[in-house]
């Protein structure tokens, strides 16, 4: 859903998304629909977005130790804020901002939560992926 940013100033937007088509990588695939539920409030004096929820998930993985695959359930708290791309800023290089603040950068004049949501995935998921059992196997 893409949700203009002239939208939320000076109110708080409610998210409740169920997703299906997100692009994850080829080797995982979304079991049930991806569940966003949230709130987006605009900050109207610097025009930050702050944009507090939670994701639920069903992922089916592969396991990077017996290549089965298994299904992974995520339920994800989080907060960000996002900073509009500001043409005033360019003495700080994008990337510095976003690494010293800890914040993300929304481009255009919206703020397009499916982007949001594979990022977030994309950060939770484990590069290497084990399944329950390889993971029991591991730690006995
Ligand atoms: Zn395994």
């Amino acid at each position: 859903m893409k949700v203009p940013i002239a939208s939320i100033q000076n109110k708080i937007i409610e998210i409740h998304e169920k997703m299906l088509d997100i692009n994850l990588g080829s080797n995982i695939t979304i079991v049930s629909p991806i569940v966003l539920t949230g709130e987006m409030v605009d900050d109207a004096a610097t025009d930050k977005v702050h944009f507090k929820g939670r994701i639920t998930a069903k992922l089916s993985l592969i396991c990077v130790q017996c290549l089965e695959k298994f299904e992974e359930a995520l339920d994800i708290g989080f907060e960000e804020t996002y900073l509009p791309k500001s043409e005033n800023k360019s003495d700080i290089s994008e990337k510095e901002l976003v690494e010293d603040l800890d914040m993300f950068i929304y481009h255009g004049d919206y703020i397009d939560t499916a982007e949001i949501v594979r990022g977030i995935l994309l950060e939770t998921i484990p590069p290497y992926p084990l399944c329950h059992k390889c993971r029991a196997l591991d730690n006995s």
